[in-house]
């Protein structure tokens, strides 16, 4: 068995484990290997040389699959830099317009879903199981990670 560094289109990287290049080359040539990220298929192979420095050059594995409102070009697939850019100023835009409650997130959205406090955007921390608790409820939460970059107060 060999085990390759693969790459997505959209920069997400992973392992995937071929019998040999061939296979890979087979597998990958028929659209057979898909991101686990992402379920892209454009998936390119790593130099695998372990003094390859990749600090910096590697988009966070934290990069969501779709951007709703980013239109992208249909003729050349969008570069990783864009997608990560156009995420950022999605967070930017998600948190200048959503008031941060913190850790009663829970329980603010309760309250506004039963109409015991106005509607609006919140956002704050929940547990997984907060979660699942108000999905069972019927309320709406998406959860995002926050890149460190634009953690503190907002401008
Ligand atoms: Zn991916």
């Amino acid at each position: 068995m060999k085990v390759l560094d693969l790459r997505c289109a959209n920069g997400h990287g992973f392992e995937g484990w071929f019998a040999s290049d061939e296979d890979f080359m087979g597998q990958n040539g028929r659209g057979l290997i898909e991101c686990p990220l992402c379920a892209d298929r454009v998936i390119s192979r790593m130099p695998s040389a372990p003094r390859l420095n990749l600090s910096g050059a590697r988009a966070p594995e934290a990069s969501p699959p779709a951007l709703p409102a980013a239109p992208t070009a249909p003729q050349a697939p969008p570069r990783a830099a864009d997608l990560q850019a156009a995420w950022l100023q999605s967070v930017r835009a998600l948190m200048a317009n959503t008031e941060d409650v913190g850790e009663n997130f829970a329980e603010e959205a309760r309250r506004i879903h039963y109409g015991e406090k106005p509607a609006r955007g919140i956002r704050g921390q929940a547990t997984p199981e907060e979660r699942a608790a108000l999905q069972e409820d019927g309320i709406e939460t998406l959860s995002i990670p926050v890149p460190a970059a634009l953690k503190g107060p907002v401008q």
